[in-house]
Order: C-alpha cells, then structure tokens, then sequence
C-alpha cells in the first residue's frame, strides 16, 4: 500500500548522488520532509564547481537544481584549511594534487608541503558550508572541526584526508576512529545538524 502521508511532505533535495548521505539526513528530518538525491530526481549532468569559495560551489550546486529542476535543495561543499599554508589547499581540497588526484596524492602533497613543519605549527580546520535554496530563498550554515595535520598517515577507516587529521584535543586521527565517533565532532555532523535545527525551526 503505497505512503500517502510520506507522498505529501515537502520535497527537498540533497545534492549529491549518494544515497547513505541523503538516508541519514532523512533520519535526522524524520517526517517533517521528504530527502531526494540528485539520482533521484534524474539530475545526471555534471555541476562544475567553479566558484572560488566554499560558499559560491555550495550556491551553484543548490541553484542547479533550484533553477532547472523546480525543488528546494540543499548542497554542501568542505574544504581542509591549512594555517601555515596560508588556508590551502581550501576550495581546492577535492584536486589538491590535481584534476586527476586521488586521496593517496593529496595527503602526499599536503605533507610535503608540510615537511620540516613541527606539530604545534600544523593546525587545520575542517570546513563545511551548506546551502540552502528555498522558495528562491538562499540561507547557509556551516560546521567547523579543528585540529591539526599529523606528521604521516595513520589509520585505515574512513576517506580523504582523514588518516593525516588529528581532531582537536585527540591524538588519534580521523581515520582511527568510527564513522558514529567522527559524525558527532566532524565538520559535515555540525553543518547538517545545524540545517536540520533549521529546517524543524521553520517547518
Ligand atoms: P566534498 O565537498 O564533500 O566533496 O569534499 C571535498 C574534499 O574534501 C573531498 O574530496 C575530500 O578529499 C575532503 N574531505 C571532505 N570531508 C572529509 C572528511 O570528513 N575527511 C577527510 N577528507 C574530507
């Protein structure tokens, strides 16, 4: 029998094409809305994120779907910011260590950028800019995990960076401690619960 209450709910879209992110956040939301992907709604174009800030490629990608699709969305965008490199690699986190990279790369040339850096030099940020575009309406919020860059990789879980990212007041790094543990600090845990706060505050 088909959910005609579920069918009902205001439809919002997360941009992006995997299907455990827009799961969780449909968790957190409960029946307030209904979380569609961007493979759910058949948005397979590619969105290039050619903005200079984390906030303009999170704009872009909301509005994408905004302007041609007709439905409220949400897009975030993260960046790793490096003090003694001056903020980078930033809005370039994704292709570091170019349009080709891979993670392995990137933490590659992250430390090298870093070497002969001593520990307490080495602090960095996670940051995760959300956007939302409702009704044309366009609000953000934004989630911030500081710590600093470990001296090599250690750790096997997670992605990206996290085996040379050592959150605050830790000495292990992102990629030695469960994905449950690294949600309730991470940057993306703060900015989507930030949303979610919200989006129930509005709804
Ligand atoms: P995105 O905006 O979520 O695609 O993130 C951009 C890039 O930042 C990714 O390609 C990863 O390299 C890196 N990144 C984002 N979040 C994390 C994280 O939680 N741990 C490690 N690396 C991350």
């Amino acid at each position: 029998m088909k959910d005609v209450k579920n069918q009902e709910l205001p439809i919002l879209v997360f941009a992006t094409h995997n299907a455990n992110k827009a799961l969780e956040v449909q968790h957190m939301l409960g029946d307030a809305y209904r979380i569609k992907s961007l493979s759910d709604i058949g948005c397979h174009e590619e969105i290039a994120e050619t903005a200079s800030t984390l906030k303009g490629n999170a704009l872009i990608k909301a509005r994408h779907v905004y302007d041609n699709y007709g439905m409220d969305c949400f897009a975030d965008d993260t960046g790793l910011e490096v003090d003694a490199l001056e903020g980078a690699p930033g809005v370039r986190t994704a292709r570091y260590a170019g349009e080709e990279a891979n993670a392995q790369l990137n933490m590659k040339k992250l430390l090298e950028a870093l070497s002969g850096v001593n520990l307490e030099a080495r602090s960095a940020r996670f940051r995760t800019v959300i956007c939302m575009v409702r009704g044309g309406e366009v609000q953000y919020v934004e989630g911030v995990c500081e710590g600093h860059i470990a001296l090599e990789p250690i750790g096997v879980k997670g992605f990206g960076y996290d085996p040379v990212f050592c959150p605050e007041g830790e000495r292990i790094t992102f990629a030695e401690i469960s994905a449950v543990a690294k949600n309730e600090i991470s940057h993306r845990g703060k900015a989507i619960r930030s949303m979610v706060r919200e989006l129930l505050a509005k709804s």
